[in-house]
């Protein structure tokens, strides 16, 4: 394992941590349980349970980055990803606090952040997986990427202070990842990674033939080009199902939705939080397909556009605040959220395929028997094709796109 300049959390050395740390040793003063959870690929992940000076159950999470891939230490990271991720969460807590944890503290010289412990919480692909419906969590991402977007945006923010922000939270190695893994890799054979025949051989035809089309490679390469050109907005851009807790309303709490692990935060083009997402539902979807499944398959193909509904009607209700208002009317509004839509659409498509091309596939494709398993490789292909290629596509509304879709399942 690489050396490390500075102390690497264990579950033994928690405790002395968060004793060291005024901030968190206020929270928890009599720690009961420390488990580490990082079920990620990137990071160190701490639960810490106990109790707080009044004897009342208390929590937290801790999360460290190591200067190298959790998952691979042989691939080098740099763990100033953990300063993006503070500095996202305090900017989109600013913005909607209800929909991403708490930030508790942030220790930029070990490079551990401290949050909310969202226990009580699941992560959404994994519900997913299990067959579950979580009928807010679509519309509350879609207020999470519009509250975000417009506060972050020159709409909402002053000039100034918007430039600010955007030289303060640029994360050129993060985005370096997304670029060669959303963007490039897949279309790059031999490029690490790239081994359709890795992913079954009932597959591999139909990915090679995916990979090698000249106009997928091009729309591909167009949608690369906003991702690394249009800084709109400080997104999360990580938002897959797996970056989404979720919980149910109870008798004693509320329904809550979490956009968390926010690493991959930046400057970039609003539409690509939403793409992500939508393409996580897809291959969701793709699962019910495959699996038979018509009523969650139903109900998945019908959460893109709740998602896009909630981000759209949220925008425009901010909108009244936008700052020049003479000069952004109406047309400006109409005319980014269409190509909002439109980004969306190219990074979906980049996101889904890549999942079913690999090297880091989800488990909503992964956990199905292997027939099933290339034929929904296979239809999600044929999904992406259509957004990332059909005339239709890049006009119809969102409702629409997700129905024809739906067709290709
Ligand atoms: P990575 O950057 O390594 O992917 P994540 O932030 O995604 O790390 O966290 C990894 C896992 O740790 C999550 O999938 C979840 O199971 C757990 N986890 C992360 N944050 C919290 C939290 N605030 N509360 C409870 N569990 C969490
Ligand atoms: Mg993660
Ligand atoms: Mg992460
Ligand atoms: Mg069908």
């Amino acid at each position: 394992m690489p050396d490390i300049a500075y102390d690497v959390l264990t579950v033994e050395a928690v405790p002395d941590y968060i004793r060291s740390r005024p901030a968190l040793a206020a929270r928890i003063e009599q720690i009961t349980d420390v488990r580490e959870v990082g079920d990620g690929n990137l990071n160190l992940v701490f639960v810490v349970s106990g109790k707080d000076g009044t004897s009342a159950p208390a929590g937290l999470v801790l999360k460290q980055s190591l200067p190298y891939v959790r998952a691979d230490p042989s691939w080098p990271m740099a763990p100033e990803r953990n300063h993006a991720e503070a500095r996202a969460l305090r900017v989109h807590g600013s913005l909607a606090a209800d929909l991403v944890p708490a930030l508790y503290d942030a220790d930029p010289d070990r490079f551990v952040l401290a949050v909310e412990d969202l226990s009580d919480h699941r992560v959404w692909r994994a519900a997913l997986v299990d067959g579950e419906r979580h009928d807010e969590a679509a519309a509350a991402l879609g207020r999470y990427v519009a509250r975000t977007a417009f506060g972050t945006s020159a709409f909402g923010l002053a000039s100034e202070p918007q430039k600010r922000l955007l030289a303060a939270t640029v994360n050129p190695a993060l985005c370096q990842i997304t670029e060669l893994l959303l963007f490039t890799a897949p279309y790059t054979p031999g490029a690490p990674g790239h081994d359709p025949v890795a992913r079954g051989t009932d597959l591999a035809a139909a990915i090679t033939a995916y990979v090698t089309d000249p106009d997928v490679v091009t729309a591909i390469g167009a949608a690369k080009w906003a991702f690394m050109t249009r800084a709109e907005a400080l997104i999360h851009g990580d938002l897959h199902t797996g970056s989404v807790m979720v919980r149910p309303a109870t008798a004693k709490a509320e329904e809550s939705t979490r956009a968390f692990d926010s690493e991959f935060a930046f400057y970039g083009p609003v539409g690509f939080d939403l793409g992500v997402l939508w393409a996580n539902l897809l291959l969701a979807a793709a699962r019910s397909a495959a699996l038979g499944d018509t009523d969650n398959l139903r109900w998945r193909l019908a959460q893109p556009a709740a998602a896009w509904n909630a981000f759209t009607e949220t925008f425009r209700a901010l909108w009244p605040g936008r700052v020049a208002p003479a000069t952004f009317t109406e047309g400006v509004l109409e005319g980014f959220l269409d190509q909002v839509r439109r980004d969306a659409l190219a990074a979906a498509a980049a996101e889904a395929a890549r999942r079913v091309v690999g090297p880091y596939p989800v488990a909503d494709l992964e956990t199905l028997p292997r027939p099933e398993r290339a034929q929904a490789g296979r239809a999600v292909l044929a999904a992406c094709r259509y957004l990332l290629l059909d005339p239709g596509a890049a006009r119809a509304p969102v409702e629409t796109l997700f129905d024809r879709v739906g067709d290709r399942l």
